[in-house]
This record gives C-alpha cells, sequence and structure tokens, in this order.
C-alpha cells in the first residue's frame, strides 16, 4: 500500500510505538482490500465529531468483543493491540464491544475492569478512532428480526428436541446426522412458536430455534445450528425484558454487521465456524435488494429491505505463554479457590494483575508487536515478556536503593549524631533525570547476603577486612563483627575513607564490589512482595491433568525491606507516569512498583501496612538460567 492511500490520522496505533502496524498476513488483507476499494470509503456523515477517520480515506473498522464473564488476560492484550493497531495504522475506527449475549455469566463488576483494562493498554475506545462502548444485547431486536426473516425464508424453524436429543441427531463427523422431526414445521407455526418463547410460555430447555443448513455437512457446526434457546434468567443491560438468548455464532456476526465491522477477528478455534457466519448474513441478505456501494450499514424498509453489511472473518493464532493458565475458567478457578488474592492479584496473567505488579501498557504493547501475528498456533516463552518490562523499565525507572534483607553496619570513624546527603545517579541510561540527594550517617544498613565472615573463593563482596563501595557514597572496609549469644551476626563494625566521597578514590585504588545500602535512621519500612511465576512447570497439569499440582508454591514471598525515604512520597523529579503506579528500579535487586492496593491487597490493605511494593521483575532472566544450569 502506498503511503498516500494510508489515512494521514495522528494517533498513534498502540500496537506499536511507531506509527506503522507491524506488517502481518492481516495487514496483508487490509492492503489488498484497499486496492480493491472492497470496504469503500469513509463518508463524512459516517464520522463522529472529532473522529480521527478521514473523509475519502479507505474504510477499516475492527472491534475487541469481550464477554464480559471476567477479567481481561494477557491473551486478550494481544487482541487488544491487533484490533486497535490496526485501526490506528490505517486511520480506522475500533469499537469495544460487549459480547454480552449470555445472562448467566456476566457481570457489571467484570464490564467496569473490562473497559478499565482496554483503556489501560491504549485502547482508546472514546478517543477520536474510537467507536465507543457497544453492547451486543442493544442488538437483540434486530436480531430477532433477522430471526423471524429466516424463518419466513424456510431457513429456520422451531425445534421441540431437548437438548441431548439435539446433540444425539447432530452426530460425528464421519457419519450424517438425522434431520430433527420439526425441521419440516411451517413457517407460520414456527413464528408463532418463536413468538411464544419470546413471551416466556414455555420453560428452559424446552425448546429451541434452529437453522435449516445440512445435517450431512463434515462440519458439525452446520448441523442445524441453534440461534435462540430459552433462559428465564435477568441480563445486566436487558433485565428481564428477554428469555430467548442468541447464541453466539448467530449473533456474531450481527453485531459486526450492525456496527459496520469491515475485519472482524478471531482467533482460529473459529476458522471452523466462519462458514456459519458467513451463511448466516447471506441467509438474510437473500432477496434483499444491493447495497449502495458507497455504504457499510444500511436499515432497509420492511418492504424493500437492503442488504446488511457482510463483515470478513479472520482468524489468527491465540496467545498462548508457558508457565501461564490463560483460560478464564481457570483463572476463575484460581480466584475463587483462594489460590491467589483476587482477578488483579500481582501473580495473576491478568492485565490489572500485571498493572499492580507494575508492568507498562508500553512494556505489553512492545511484547505483542514482538510475538507478532501468524496463523501457526504456538506457546511463547513467558520469559519475552518478562524482558519486555525490563527493557522499558530500564530506560525510564528511576533507580532507588533498599534493603529487603537488613544488616546493620556501624561506620566507627564517621562522627556520631552527623548526616550528610549524597548526590545518587536516578537512571544512568537517561542524563536527563538528574541525581537525588540520598542521606548518609554513622548506621547503615546492607544486605544480609553482602557480607560473609569465611568468603569463598570468588566472593567479592564485604568481608573481615576487606574493602568495598557503597554506591554513590564512600568506601568502607570492615574492621569487626558484632555477634548475638548464639552466634548470629548482628551487626558490622566498618570504617569509611572520607577521601573517596561519591564513590572513588583519588588514590586510583580499586574495590571488587559496589553495594546498596541505606542510613538506619533515615530509612522506611516497607513491605515487598517478592513474586515469582505462579507455575513451576512449562505447561501447567501436563503431568497429573490436575494444574493447580504445577503452582509454585514460593510465588510470593514477603520482606520486610528497609528503604531510602526518597521513596515515602513522589519526587520532584520522579517520572509522572500516567496510571499514577510508582514503579523503580531498586540497584542490583531488580524493578518494584508501589502496590496501588485494591480489594485483594494483602495485610488489610495499604493504609494499614504502610508502604508496599510488589517486584515487577528481577534485574534478569532468573528462570533462563536456571534452566541453562539444569
Ligand atoms: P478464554 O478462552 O480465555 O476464556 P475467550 O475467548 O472466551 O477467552 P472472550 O471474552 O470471548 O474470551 O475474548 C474476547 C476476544 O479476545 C476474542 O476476540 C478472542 O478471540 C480474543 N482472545 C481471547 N483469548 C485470546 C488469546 N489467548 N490470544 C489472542 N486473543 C484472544
Ligand atoms: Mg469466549
Amino acid at each position: 500500500m502506498s503511503d498516500a492511500s494510508r489515512a494521514d490520522g495522528d494517533a498513534r496505533p498502540v500496537g506499536s510505538d511507531n506509527r506503522q502496524a507491524p506488517k502481518n498476513f492481516i495487514t496483508g488483507i487490509i492492503d489488498a482490500d484497499i486496492a480493491s476499494g472492497k470496504w469503500g470509503l469513509w463518508r463524512a456523515d459516517e464520522i463522529k465529531p472529532g473522529g480521527g477517520q478521514k473523509p475519502g480515506a479507505p474504510k477499516v473498522c475492527t472491534r475487541f468483543p469481550p464477554e464480559p464473564n471476567g477479567y481481561l488476560h494477557i491473551g486478550h492484550a494481544k487482541s487488544i493491540c491487533l484490533n486497535y493497531g490496526l485501526a490506528a495504522a490505517y486511520g480506522g475506527r475500533f469499537n469495544l464491544r460487549f459480547d454480552d449475549t449470555n445472562p448467566a455469566k456476566e457481570e457489571a463488576e467484570y464490564v467496569e475492569s473490562i473497559k478499565r483494562d482496554v483503556k489501560w493498554l491504549g485502547g482508546d475506545y472514546d478517543g477520536p478512532l474510537g467507536g465507543g462502548v457497544l453492547f451486543a444485547s442493544n442488538y437483540f431486536g434486530r436480531m430477532y428480526e433477522f430471526a423471524q426473516d429466516l424463518i419466513r425464508k424456510g431457513k429456520a424453524y422451531v425445534c421441540d428436541l431437548s437438548a441431548e436429543q439435539v446433540a444425539q441427531c447432530r452426530g460425528i463427523p464421519q457419519k450424517p446426522g438425522r434431520d430433527s422431526p420439526y425441521r419440516t414445521r411451517s413457517a407460520d407455526e414456527s413464528l408463532d412458536l418463536l413468538a411464544r418463547m419470546k413471551a416466556g410460555e414455555f420453560p428452559n430447555g424446552s425448546r429451541t430455534l434452529r437453522a435449516k443448513i445440512d445435517m450431512t455437512s463434515p462440519n458439525l457446526n452446520l448441523r442445524d445450528p441453534v440461534l435462540y434457546r430459552i433462559l428465564h434468567e435477568e441480563h445486566h443491560n436487558t433485565g428481564g425484558e428477554w428469555c430467548i438468548y442468541p447464541m453466539y455464532d448467530w449473533a456474531h456476526g450481527f453485531e459486526d454487521s450492525i456496527e459496520g465491522i469491515t475485519h472482524s477477528i478471531c482467533t482460529l478455534e473459529f476458522e471452523n465456524h466462519r462458514p456459519l457466519y458467513d451463511w448466516f448474513i447471506d441467509a438474510v441478505n437473500e432477496g434483499r435488494s444491493a447495497l449502495r456501494a458507497d455504504a457499510s450499514t444500511h436499515v432497509g424498509s420492511a418492504s424493500r429491505p437492503t442488504r446488511i453489511h457482510h463483515p470478513q472473518q479472520i482468524e489468527f493464532a491465540r496467545l498462548n505463554l508457558n508457565y501461564t493458565v490463560l483460560s478464564k475458567r481457570k483463572l476463575i478457578d484460581l480466584v475463587q479457590g483462594g489460590h491467589v488474592t483476587g482477578w488483579d492479584d500481582p501473580r495473576m496473567p491478568t492485565i490489572s494483575g500485571y498493572r499492580r505488579r507494575g508492568y507498562t501498557p508500553e512494556a505489553i504493547r512492545a511484547f505483542c508487536d514482538d510475538v507478532g501475528v501468524t496463523r501457526v498456533n504456538s506457546v511463547i516463552d513467558v520469559g519475552r515478556l518478562e524482558n519486555a518490562v525490563r527493557d522499558d523499565l530500564n530506560r525510564r525507572a528511576p533507580r532507588r536503593m533498599g534493603v529487603l534483607n537488613p544488616l546493620k553496619v556501624v561506620i566507627e570513624n564517621y562522627p556520631q549524631g552527623q548526616a550528610e546527603h549524597l548526590p545518587a545517579v536516578n537512571n544512568p541510561e537517561d542524563p536527563s533525570a538528574g541525581t537525588r540527594p540520598v542521606p548518609f550517617s554513622r548506621e547503615l544498613y546492607i544486605e544480609r547476603e553482602d557480607f560473609m565472615e569465611d568468603p569463598p573463593k570468588k566472593y567479592f563482596r564485604l568481608a573481615p577486612g576487606r574493602e568495598v563501595r557503597l554506591r554513590s557514597a564512600y568506601f568502607i572496609t570492615c574492621t569487626g563483627i558484632v555477634k548475638d549469644a548464639d552466634g548470629n551476626i548482628t551487626e558490622l563494625r566498618c570504617t569509611y575513607d572520607p577521601a573517596t566521597r561519591g564513590g572513588d578514590s583519588p588514590d586510583g585504588r580499586k574495590v571488587k564490589a559496589t553495594l546498596h545500602w541505606v542510613s538506619a535512621g533515615h530509612a522506611l519500612d516497607a513491605k515487598v512482595h517478592l513474586l515469582d511465576r505462579l507455575f513451576t512447570t512449562e505447561e501447567p497439569g501436563k503431568r497429573t491433568g490436575n494444574y493447580l499440582d504445577d503452582l509454585n508454591p514460593s510465588s510470593l514471598s514477603v520482606a520486610r525491606a528497609r528503604v531510602e525515604p526518597s521513596l515515602g512520597a513522589p519526587a520532584p523529579d520522579e517520572p509522572e507516569w500516567p496510571d499514577g503506579i510508582r514503579r523503580f528500579q531498586f540497584e542490583r535487586l531488580g524493578y518494584f512498583a508501589i502496590d496501588p492496593g485494591g480489594p485483594a491487597a494483602t495485610s488489610g490493605g495499604r493504609s494499614e501496612a504502610g508502604l508496599v511494593f510488589n517486584r515487577t521483575a528481577t534485574l534478569r532472566d532468573t528462570w533462563a538460567r536456571e534452566a541453562a544450569r539444569a
């Protein structure tokens, strides 16, 4: 596609941090559609005020259609990035549409969490390219009319078989199925029965509306699929208005059609539903007059209806991650079984879990770009996601010091009661981030693991008689050890060299280690959640059939840390994160984010717990190192 034919929208694609969507087989399809003029051009009257689409530019409309029956996970992120990214790259439109056709499992809480997560990821559904928040349930009336239309055309019938009988008659792919005895029911009788189903005259499961397609098709989806079932159930949006609800396959194409979606992107499992997607729309369009070439959606009159828009379904490979479960059912089990503290537990592969853990939307988008879009199912190493967040935070997160397992150090030649503030570099990757003052005094904490009384050969950190550097401060030398009655080390005695202020010796003397530290009298107490992968095996459940057997017993450990005082309140030069979550690199320890709390906050939430950090990622991929060692 030439650049000239691409709508010149200003918005940047969410799926990529440069302007162009990464090329993949779907952009290939879209480019060809644009070249052939398949979907027509944007008309001014189709663009809402402030809309980012340009009149006369080729039309591209995508959507993200979650079912509000759980929180979104990282697999959904791939779909959001793809669909919004395409709309952005082609100056098109992106809809957030709730596929809320099943009343039983859907809750308003999920709707709110999904909106929040899509927005956070950058799927700007109510921005210039957004078509807004839409609900499939708002189309129930239209769908019902389409059903009546099919009955009148002899393409659908009310069937009195039970669900088990329907399944029995449907049979197996190798053998033709059997016709329902109700298949030959007259259109008038079916119309009447459908109206009475809708009016609530019949109990759940007693009747269905089915399409009359082909009971011998090798594709079972085409063996007279059910369009409507009776469900006396309140719906989060339509309340008690309906007691018949459309099936996914029946509903989905019409949802896309009504919204003028051009490219309806779904995962590969739906490939053998595509004939049905097309059959339903073709069946409605049979006998209707042609669409105007420049219109995508059209409401015809009852006497001379025009054809409805026929989007193209395109399938791509879903995201699978090792060490991770992504099916909503399993995620629900993890929450309800108390294996995690909630949907937003920072160990969960949900978008809200990643957010709480300190992941950035940029990192997730970069990851989605990195894994790309294909038609081949594969399992992606979760290490790539972890690396994406390391890369992003390495560039952007300010450095701070915190000590997870404190060991007291007394600098014997540093005056009692004195303190000084030493400048420490905020981000070596970003000189413009400047420095911050870090207090230094006679009593400090260092990491317990950074001292050994009797060090082995390759241990270069602090030991009796040895000199090391304290980051941004001084060289210190260990001169003594204080132990309790049980022989545990409780304190170290050290001296410092005032000439090494800032961390270098004027005489060129070298040390082999640099330690992080905090001033004991200035440091703040903090609770730190050391988070690790939730599962210990690449394919949870593979060994025993139960993925819960592979839960990592040490996916969460809690440290009582001491952290530098600048972490108490946002420093003036701290970067502003649009989601308000403060993220840092703790020198030598990893990336950490202040826990934003939430319903699932441990220990009664933040106010009671004080400062709480979640470890977003270690500095390096420790799992890869373990694997290499094994
Ligand atoms: P799950 O199978 O995890 O329960 P779902 O497919 O039932 O998820 P929906 O709410 O129906 O969840 O999905 C909304 C959209 O997200 C669909 O278009 C679906 O294809 C897409 N999607 C779901 N899981 C993945 C995944 N792992 N990778 C890519 N896209 C996904
Ligand atoms: Mg689904």
